[in-house]
């Protein structure tokens, strides 16, 4: 009998630098790929608004069909499918006779508690770390002394631990020869409206490894940006003041790991300087989230109980970019319509909601994981909290002035401008 192995694809959606399918590929004779969208995810939260909006959802609908493209091309049909995803994934074990999955590993509750319930079901998972920078196995300290501020943190591991090279792309991949293609689904199905690309957004954000590895090159290559990264992080207007690469990142459509190396390369072919290194700088501010996730695990999300919020009004507006205050509102106008917002702009529109409007910062938390293009659970989640000072590096200084912050990164009012 042949052995099989699902490969279920969660935020990893890639064949290169991918340790869970690349191993599945080494220890089956066939590998049944699968995404699964589950409806829970697009479902409307208690604030009334889908816990992942249209916008996101296109993202990953195109980033999916990116990776079924890219199995089709070496002719294996990627299973997409919609359902419940434990479900799916038993059913899918039954009909292959199977019970080995292997996938990425996760660190926060949603996505742990599912992979209980598949263990439940008699599923055996074998997981892979696959999303950060360094591997876990790498870290210089166990995790539960694991420091609670960025900068030890970022020493340590730049003293003790290495990147590790990525994995290369498996060359063939066997699939049962019965496996038959599936269609996306669209965004009707998922619940939501469709939604169309505006003009004024700082860049055509499109899913996809293929997208990814456009957008790497157009920054790194093409146009030289990365020399002077560090200079122009701050900015708000356009697509060069920034990499842009998180929503590739939150889907997995590129690791970190493969962006480094690239960094490595440029420097090597290129120059090094204060601005390459500062982008090496700013993925590890994204392990230090998923590993304090990991370290703290409930705790990391900081929410005891939710109590009732009065003033929806007041928060909607903020959501709608109709504060009154016009910095906050061009950056939450260009959120509403394009998933997308400088990270500049997300510090001053969330501490302005905390500090300023005093409303409970999970709400605010909760509306940057309905429209982020690049929500990613940790980065976002641990962001919020420590902007609103009960982080695990708890400061009562993070408040941001609003009108000095404007006065500072938009002098001259271009991107009020732009969004207003
Ligand atoms: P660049 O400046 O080019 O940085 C390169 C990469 O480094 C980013 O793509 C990202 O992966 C990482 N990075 C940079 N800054 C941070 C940071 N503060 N925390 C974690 N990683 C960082 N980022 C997300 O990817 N997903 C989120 O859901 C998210 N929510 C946020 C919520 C708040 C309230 C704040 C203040 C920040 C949030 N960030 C989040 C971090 C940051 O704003 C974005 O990663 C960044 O703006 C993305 O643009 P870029 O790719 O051009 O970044």
């Amino acid at each position: 009998m042949k052995r099989r192995i699902i490969v279920w694809f969660r935020n990893d959606l890639r064949l290169s630098d991918n340790e869970a399918l690349h191993q599945a590929c080494l220890d089956a004779d066939e590998i049944i790929p699968v995404y699964c969208f589950d409806p829970q995810h697009y479902a409307l939260t208690d604030w009334g608004f889908p816990k992942k909006g249209a916008r996101a959802a296109k993202f990953i609908v195109e980033s999916v069909a990116d990776l079924q493209e890219a199995f089709s091309n070496k002719t294996v049909p990627l299973q997409i499918r919609l359902g419940d995803t434990s479900q799916i994934l038993k059913t899918l074990a039954d009909q292959w006779q199977t019970n080995l999955i292997y996938c990425a590993e996760e660190v926060t509750k949603e996505e742990k508690d599912l992979e209980i319930n598949l263990a439940d079901r008699g599923l055996q998972l074998r997981k892979f770390w696959q999303y950060s920078l360094y591997s876990k196995e790498d870290l210089p300290f166990p995790i539960d002394q694991m420091p609670e501020v960025f900068t030890s943190f970022r020493k340590k591991m730049e003293k003790q631990s290495e990147v590790r090279p990525s994995f290369p792309e498996p060359d063939v991949i066997n699939c049962p020869n019965e496996l038959k293609a599936t269609p996306l689904p669209t965004l009707a199905s998922l619940g939501l409206e469709e939604v169309e690309p505006d003009y004024r957004a700082v860049l055509n954000f499109k899913g996809g490894s293929l997208a990814a590895w456009e957008r790497l090159n157009q920054y790194f290559w093409e146009e030289d940006r990365l020399k002077e990264y560090k200079i122009t992080r701050n900015g708000m207007v356009g697509q060069a003041y920034s990499s842009k690469f998180s929503p590739w990142l939150s889907t997995g459509s590129i690791s970190a790991r493969e962006i480094y190396w690239e960094i490595m390369r440029y420097e090597e072919e290129r120059l090094k300087n204060s601005s390459t290194y500062w982008l090496v700088f700013e993925l590890l501010w994204r392990d230090f989230f998923r590993f304090t996730a990991l370290k703290e695990g409930q705790r990391f999300f900081r929410i005891r109980e939710n109590p009732a919020f009065q003033n929806l009004p007041k928060f909607k507006a903020w959501c709608l970019g109709e504060t009154g205050q016009d910095f906050v509102d061009a950056n939450m106008k260009e959120l509403l319509h394009t998933g997308f917002m400088s990270n500049r702009g997300r510090q001053n529109v969330a501490s302005y909601l905390v500090h300023d409007l005093k409303i409970p910062w999970y709400l605010g938390a909760s509306w940057f994981e309905s429209q982020l293009i690049d929500y990613d659970v940790c980065s976002n989640y641990g962001n919020w909290t420590y902007i609103a000072g009960i982080g695990n590096d708890p400061r009562p200084d993070r408040y941001f002035n609003v009108p000095s912050q404007a006065e500072r990164y938009d002098g001259d009012r271009r991107f009020r401008m732009h969004w207003l």
